[in-house]
């Protein structure tokens, strides 16, 4: 197969920006706020030593958000805690799920009230944080995340907080 240029987008792309190779299945995070496929990787826990098939484009021309960025992971499906916490990173994401080159599902991400078992708690003193078998869990705030075990607001980049 390969990357040939498809003739035939509108399947596997979503609408303008055919700049990513298309997958067989796997993800698409289109319409990520651009600057944002980056941290997007990161929600992911995608590295480039995992060896997962990962196709990133960058500043991507698009109607909607001027410029984009677009993630496709081949063979991989995500979580819904994954998606929540993409969605306060990349609100006008459209996550599509690929089978066999084909979209199977689309849906907008919704800013959740709650993100559970991504982002870890920054307090050290946290029940999260320590060796306690219980997943960090966040209400999700206008400006930040408050940890639901210890009350410390998480502000700025999510990012710097993602558990491992
Ligand atoms: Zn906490």
């Amino acid at each position: 197969m390969g990357v040939s240029p498809n003739g035939d987008e509108g399947e596997n792309d979503v609408d303008e920006g055919m700049r990513v190779a298309r997958i067989r299945d796997g993800t698409v995070i289109d319409h990520v706020r651009a600057g944002q496929a980056l941290n997007v990787l990161r929600v992911l826990g995608i590295d480039g030593g995992g060896g997962d098939t990962v196709s990133v484009g960058m500043n991507v021309p698009s109607d909607r958000l001027g410029e984009k960025d677009v993630v496709k992971v081949e063979g991989r499906e995500l979580s819904q805690a994954e998606v929540d916490v993409i969605s306060l990173i990349a609100p006008d994401a459209t996550v599509n799920l690929i089978r066999d080159y084909g979209v199977v599902e689309k849906r907008r991400v919704s800013r959740p009230d709650r993100v559970a078992g991504v982002v870890s708690c920054p307090n050290p003193r946290c029940i999260t944080t320590a060796n306690e078998p219980v997943d960090a869990a966040f209400e999700v705030l206008a400006d930040g995340l408050r940890c639901e075990y210890c009350d410390t607001v998480v502000r700025g980049e999510i990012t710097d907080h993602l558990a491992e």
